[in-house]
């Protein structure tokens, strides 16, 4: 059972839809009139982005990038391999990556980097969550969901090992199963 797995809820399903509303009604306004193209980053990213555009009142294209990380399952390496590209190209155009977590900040300096070289109007990071304490590259989100702990949470798209996305809450997971 999955639920056995959780030590502890660190954001209800509520307090994630709360949030994720209001993000929504702040990216309407900053992007009123823009040519806006939201880029998420599977699979993490998949629920936050499928609620966060639900609540985006403006015209938004959709686009999807896949990567993974190598090393070790509950730390990234920086080393990212991209699995998908984007269908299409995003020169001239307002870019928000849709980011699940932001952790040592290297995964997202990678993306960062990458998109840059396409040459979008301007280019953006909205992320569920941030873990601050474990930054190891100086990036910082332009829209965050909440600020976390430093501890190893799973649920509404995170995963360990591929399992736990599809819990509706954010919760963390008892130590001892990674630890297995
Ligand atoms: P970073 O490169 O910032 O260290 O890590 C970013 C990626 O690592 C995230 O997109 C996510 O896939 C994974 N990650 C970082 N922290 C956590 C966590 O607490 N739980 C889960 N499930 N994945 C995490």
């Amino acid at each position: 059972m999955m639920l056995e797995d959780i030590d502890r809820v660190l954001l209800t399903e509520d307090e994630i839809q709360q949030r994720v509303a209001e993000l929504g009604e702040q990216l309407s306004q900053d992007y009123a009139g823009k040519d806006l193209v939201i880029v998420c980053i599977l699979k993490g990213a998949l629920h936050f982005m499928a609620d966060l555009t639900r609540k985006i009142s403006i015209p938004v294209d959709m686009d999807f990038m896949a990567i993974s990380s190598y090393g070790a399952s509950t730390k990234s390496s920086g080393e990212v391999r991209i699995l998908q590209d984007l269908d299409a190209a995003i020169a001239n155009r307002h870019v928000l990556i849709v980011e699940d977590i932001v952790d040592s900040g290297l995964t997202l300096k990678y993306l960062v980097d990458n998109l840059s070289s396409r040459r979008p109007a301007s280019l953006k990071i909205a992320t569920l969550l941030d873990k601050p304490a474990r930054r190891v590259v100086p990036i910082s989100p332009d829209y965050n969901g909440f600020l976390i702990p430093d501890e190893f949470v799973v649920g509404y798209g995170l995963d360990y090992a591929e399992k736990y996305r599809n819990l509706p809450f954010i919760g963390i997971l008892k130590p001892e199963v990674y630890s297995k």
